[in-house]
């Protein structure tokens, strides 16, 4: 599956926990990430991470393209609902594809460990390409 992994800046302890704690969930799938979250996840675990640019500069836009061209599977975004983003706009438009095209979307922790434990006993299996 094609995995899409955000995080703000303040979230992004919290994303380096979850891909530690779940690498060998995350190794057997293709993941995406914006710049500096997906450069973090590369320097900190041994997982390889497709980069596209940082967030606030078209990240979050560049991972919604991939979800209207059905190129998306999951997307763990770690948002930080308690500090205003420069690029708030692009985090409501790639949410909003993820509604339109029914992928499934997490924003916070608690979502996304329940999500990567679905993966884990290959409960999203329906998620996969015809
Ligand atoms: P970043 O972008 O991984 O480049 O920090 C994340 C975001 O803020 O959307």
């Amino acid at each position: 599956m094609n995995i899409a992994l955000v995080a703000h800046d303040k979230k992004k302890d919290e994303m380096m926990q979850l891909v530690i704690a779940y690498e060998a969930v995350f190794e057997k799938h293709t993941l995406f990430g914006t710049g500096t979250t997906g450069k973090r996840i590369m320097e900190e675990t041994n997982l390889q991470v497709f980069r596209f640019m940082s967030g606030p500069l078209g990240g979050d836009q560049q991972i919604g393209a991939k979800i209207a061209e059905n190129e998306m599977d999951l997307v763990i975004f770690l948002r930080d609902p308690l500090t205003a983003q420069p690029h708030e706009q692009d985090v409501m438009a790639l949410m909003r594809l993820c509604d339109v095209h029914r992928i499934p979307l997490v924003t916070n922790l608690g979502g996304a460990e329940i999500v990567v434990k679905a993966l884990q006993l290959n409960l999203m299996e329906w998620r996969k390409k015809k």
